[in-house]
């Protein structure tokens, strides 16, 4: 077998971000791509169980919240617009490359505000959306009862108006990461399931990969090289960075977020947007079910310790989703879930930059809140950094 003359990229973890990444350097076929993960598969979530994830992606709610958010300007609001289009695009490309659907909602999202909303403030956000090409209404009390059954009117303290943003999605997480791998696949990206990246080590010409097997008792395995690193790693990338750097420059924080499914005999209404209310999610996945979150509980004074799930805080969220939709009072609860967001500590999400001591290896990580959303653009930024160095 001929050995291949492309540049060799090797991307460190296959959550969300470094799925998304191969697939799109795959796509180009100008790399030669491999993605090294420490979980023995691509993780999925538990059938009917509670399930604890060290990670971020199984855990995720999937809620695409561009249009919707404050941002406007500068960095954060090109990720986010450059993703939105993209994923306009991902997911039928997705869907006709692997012959399977990806699940999601097209329904959009339909925010509330209680008595403290601002409604000026939104009303300004519509028109400048709508300056940006972005659709984004203001609705009254009357047009959500009207219109969204679903909704109590009592939530909140009162909904006294809300926002529907017909372009921000959802996506089902773990959907759209098989159909990245499979896709990727197509393209002729290579996955190495159940290997843990131990150490890198910059040489002339290249990085030296060290690597361990994850189900034999971390043992030792033969060594890789390549020219370019892509650190996709969610919180697991500081300790792969702080083998390379004398002086760690990245820190991430575990953010813990539960969610649970709500199961319930038929849908909650005809028309389904994920509902959104004082940073709780209803989402409608379909038959019934229902994605509900999340919390946002952080592990204390020390920004590395691992947060422990607080009943507290998942009762207050419950609480509230059955304010927001009343009829989900009357749901069985099929699954409930934690896990845990990658923050970076000291600079903003997400980082997507060459380590400062080593421009061959890009970490893209970070994402905290909005992995899923921010993936598609954290993509097309390292492929056209890695295509400028490798080839200008
Ligand atoms: C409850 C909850 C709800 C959320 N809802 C949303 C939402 O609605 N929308 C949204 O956009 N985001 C949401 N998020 C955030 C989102 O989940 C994260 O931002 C995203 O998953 C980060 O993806 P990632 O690929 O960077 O990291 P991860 O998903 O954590 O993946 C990193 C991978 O790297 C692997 N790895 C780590 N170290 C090594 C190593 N040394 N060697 C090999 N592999 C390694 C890990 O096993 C893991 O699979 C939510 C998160 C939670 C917890």
């Amino acid at each position: 077998m001929a050995l291949s003359t492309k540049p060799r990229v090797v991307i460190i973890g296959c959550g969300i971000v470094g799925a998304t990444i191969a697939y799109e350097l795959g796509r180009g076929e100008q790399f030669d791509v491999t993605v090294l993960e420490r979980q023995p598969k691509a993780p999925a979530i538990a059938p009917d169980a509670i399930a604890t994830y060290r990670t971020g992606t199984p855990g995720a709610l999937g809620m695409l919240m561009g249009v919707v958010s404050q941002k406007v300007q500068g960095r954060a609001w090109d990720l986010r617009e450059a993703s939105l289009r993209r994923f306009h695009t991902l997911i039928p490309e997705l869907e006709s490359l692997t012959g399977t659907k990806v699940a999601h909602n097209e329904n959009g999202l339909l925010k509330l505000c209680g008595p403290d909303g601002d409604l000026a403030q939104w009303e300004a956000l519509a028109a400048q959306r709508k300056a940006q090409g972005w659709p984004l209404e203001v609705l009254g009390t009357d047009a959500i009862a009207g219109t969204y059954p679903q909704v109590s009117m009592e939530a909140l303290g009162g909904v006294s108006f809300g926002i529907y943003s017909p372009k921000d999605w959802q996506v089902q997480p773990i959907s759209l990461l098989t159909a990245l791998v499979n896709g990727a696949r197509h393209h002729g990206v290579k996955f190495s399931f159940g290997t843990t990246v131990t150490a890198l080590h910059p040489q002339v010409g290249g990085i030296r990969v060290e690597l361990a097997d994850a189900e034999k008792g971390a043992a030792p395995l033969a060594p890789i090289g390549a020219d370019w690193i892509v650190v996709a790693a969610g919180l697991g990338s500081s300790a792969i960075a702080a083998t390379v750097e004398e002086t760690a420059s990245l820190k991430l924080q575990p953010v813990l977020g539960q969610a649970a499914k709500f199961q319930l005999d038929r849908p909650l209404a005809m028309r389904e947007p994920a509902i959104t209310g004082d940073d709780v999610h209803v989402v409608p996945i379909g038959g019934g079910g229902y994605w509900v979150g999340a919390t946002v509980e952080f592990g204390g004074d020390d920004p590395t310790a691992v947060p422990v799930a607080d009943r507290d805080r998942w009762q207050t969220v419950l609480d509230a989703a059955i304010a927001l939709c009343p009829d989900l009072a009357s749901a069985t609860i099929t699954q409930t879930w934690s896990g845990l967001r990658p923050r970076p500590v000291g600079q903003p999400a997400p980082v997507i930059e060459p380590l400062p001591s080593c421009d061959r290896i890009w970490l893209a990580t970070g994402h905290y809140r909005n992995g899923v959303l921010l993936a598609p653009a954290t993509a097309e930024a390292i492929a056209t950094a890695l295509r400028q160095a490798a080839f200008a």
